[in-house]
């Protein structure tokens, strides 16, 4: 099985092992601050998380078990091999079906790719934030573009597949060094990324940053745009997109001084790239001017086109001063969008 089979249902066991004692300063990292209040994960408290996500699943699923929330190969050796025999026990029963683990660039080498060869491990995730190397010297990450090139190039050879999580809007970040990053990761070409905008979290060095006023982080609205852009270049790559946005917890938002936090970030960003398709669409095809517009768009997807609150619909009638939307689903192959020229009531195919 993979994790790509039709109709597969996908289980994400995700296991947080915090790096407690990490040596790196990263500005916008929090962990110095949760160290006292998580206690450290043991083997055991691994295989009892399996156990209970398994005893939910049908059997049938796709199973991957995910060690996520700090730099998983930089964790003392004894113990990073402790929590992979543990997921290996359940792949080779048959209960798991891969492993991943998301780490920083500068951790990677050959011999820390032969043991989680040997273990299982199926997609390493890399922790890039940027690949402007001021940006990353601002925010302190302690490594360069350099190091993700050769981190990039030392997991595809090992025969992993790549992850790549970036942060836009980090200090010294622009939409324009953000959008080379996103270019870089295109040519890097891993298979997925995750795209967390910057958030100000308590604790965090940023937080003195934004509070001397050294630091401004990203509105909503910038956020939304900044990664509404990203989007489109990373899926015509191939790259899936797997998350847009941290994760709602009430802790994260109990931790949250400011930035573009929203628990519904990634729908609000796919609306907002459904939007600039549209325009691209009226732009290319000649639909300004007009009393209003008929859009199709593919099955689910009509909430996200009608936007939240209905923001597309209120936006296109703002910028064109269109009467009239229509939005309905149709057979559309997913991402597909059609706009066509309303006259009066009538749909007129002018597109
Ligand atoms: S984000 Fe930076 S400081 Fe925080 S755990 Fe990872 S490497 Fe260490």
């Amino acid at each position: 099985m993979t994790s790509h089979d039709a109709g597969v249902r996908h289980i994400n066991i995700p296991i947080f092992v915090p790096h407690m004692g990490c040596p790196n300063t990263c500005v916008f990292c929090d962990q110095r601050r949760i160290s006292g209040t998580i206690a450290p994960v043991s083997a055991e408290d691994v295989k009892e998380t399996i156990d209970k996500y398994l005893a939910a699943s049908s059997g049938e699923d796709y199973v991957e078990i995910a060690f996520f929330g700090g730099s998983f190969t930089g964790i003392p050796r004894n113990q990073m091999t402790a929590y992979l025999e543990t997921a290996k026990e359940y792949l080779d029963m048959g209960f798991a079906h891969g492993i991943r683990i998301s780490t920083r660039p500068d951790y990677i080498d050959h011999e820390i790719l032969d043991i989680l060869k040997k273990y299982g491990v199926r997609i390493i995730e890399l922790g890039v934030q940027s690949m402007d190397d001021d940006v990353l010297a601002i925010s302190k990450r302690g490594h360069t573009s350099k190091d993700v090139i050769k981190a990039v190039g030392l997991i595809k050879g090992h025969g992993f597949e790549c992850g790549i999580q970036i942060m836009p809007g980090l200090p010294g970040d622009t939409l324009k060094k953000s959008m080379g990053t996103a270019k870089k990761v295109v040519e890097l070409a891993p298979s997925q990324a995750r795209i967390y905008p910057a958030i100000v979290l308590k604790g965090t060095e940023m937080e003195e940053m934004y509070r001397n006023g050294s630091y401004t982080p990203l509105t909503l609205e910038e956020a939304v745009e900044w990664c509404a852009m990203m989007v489109p270049m990373f899926r015509e790559a191939g790259i899936r997109i797997i998350r847009l946005g941290l994760h709602y917890s009430e802790f994260l938002e109990d931790s949250v001084v400011a930035g573009p936090f929203h628990p519904a970030f990634g729908e609000l960003v796919e609306a907002r790239v459904i939007l600039d398709r549209i325009i691209g669409i009226i732009e290319e095809k000649g639909l300004k001017g007009l009393p209003g517009i008929e859009i199709h768009t593919w099955k689910g997807a009509l909430s996200k086109t009608i936007g939240h609150n209905r923001a597309n619909i209120k936006a296109l009638k703002a910028r064109y001063g269109y009467g009239r939307i229509r939005v309905g689903e149709c057979d559309l192959p997913s991402g597909q969008i059609r706009v066509f020229a309303l006259y009066g009531g009538d749909k007129h195919e002018r597109n």
